[in-house]
């Protein structure tokens, strides 16, 4: 039977904009109480402002989910608010794409790392104790489908995504028994402010790729919403990516065939 969310309080990182941005209003929209976190605090205010123009409750926190501290100050700002955090969505990231050599050894990678699978792990741990203490919650964790294939030029995104797919299983068998879910959503590529952020990568738009179209923002968001009311171990969008997984683990030689033909242009590969 699904979850009902009306009135459960839920936290999302990375709220300011994409996925994150469009759980918040639709999360809102099945009366939950949100609590929206990122960097940058006119972006999740404006958010704010406008779930509540249409009756909902959200709440802004500024927060850089690398900072311990700040984790620590969103978490309380929730629990002295609401007395309790039903569903974490953990979203907060990016990635940089570019050959190892050129990625940069701080910005790119550390950073990298640090948001997208530290970040992601130690605010997870810092509300833990307040759904084990209650015997409920649920967790949905952002990877990608980038942690099932790892593609050229993705070597340290898919290691953060295979890293954040890692910690989801394992944590999921640890609190299941005390009542609490935990999900991995792994979309594939879809609209949102993320090809901005990932340099001038080297991936061409080959001819394999004009026959997937990138899912909507909207889209991804509502499979979010739909894994708080009935968890899943597992999702995996669209649909024809499990396919490309399973290629993966079956015959890994032709998925390498694919991904190198296929998908780095000549133009770009390493000179
Ligand atoms: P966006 O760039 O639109 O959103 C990324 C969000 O992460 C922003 O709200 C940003 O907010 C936040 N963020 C980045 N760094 C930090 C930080 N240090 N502390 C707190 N928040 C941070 O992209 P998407 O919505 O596409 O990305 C959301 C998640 O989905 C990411 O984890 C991404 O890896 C994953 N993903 C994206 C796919 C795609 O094709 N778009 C496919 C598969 C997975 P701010 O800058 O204000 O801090």
């Amino acid at each position: 039977m699904a979850v009902d969310l009306k009135d459960k309080v839920v936290l999302i990182t990375g709220a300011s904009s994409g996925f994150g941005e469009d759980a918040a209003r639709l999360f809102a929209k099945e009366g939950c109480k949100v609590v929206v976190a990122a960097r940058r605090i006119e972006r999740l205010q404006n958010l704010a402002s406008s779930i509540q123009d249409e009756g909902g409750e959200a709440i802004a926190v500024p927060m850089d989910v690398t900072n311990h501290d700040e984790i620590n100050l969103m978490i309380k700002t929730a629990i002295d608010l609401y007395g309790h955090i039903d569903i974490l969505f953990n979203n907060a990231g990016f990635g940089r794409l570019s050959w190892l050599e050129n990625l940069d050894p701080d910005r790119d990678i550390e950073t990298q790392i640090q948001v997208n699978l530290t970040g992601l792990i130690q605010t997870t741990r810092a509300v833990l104790p307040y759904m084990l203490e209650r015997r409920s919650g649920s967790i949905i964790n952002m990877s990608s489908v980038a942690g099932w294939i790892a593609p050229s030029t993705y070597t340290i995104y898919s290691a953060t995504k295979f890293g954040v797919r890692g910690f989801t299983d394992a944590l999921r068998r640890e609190v299941q028994p005390f009542g609490i879910h935990v999900s991995g959503i792994y979309p594939g590529p879809a609209a949102t402010e993320f090809g901005q952020h990932t340099g001038n990568h080297p991936m061409r738009k080959s001819a394999l790729r004009k026959y997937f179209r990138a899912m909507t923002s909207e889209y991804v968001a509502q499979r979010v919403v739909d894994l708080a009311k009935r968890p899943r171990r597992v999702l995996i969008i669209p649909w024809y990516y499990r396919i490309a997984v399973l290629g993966d683990w079956l015959i890994p030689g032709f998925v390498d065939w694919v991904v190198m033909t296929y998908l780095t242009s000549k133009k770009n590969r390493r000179p």
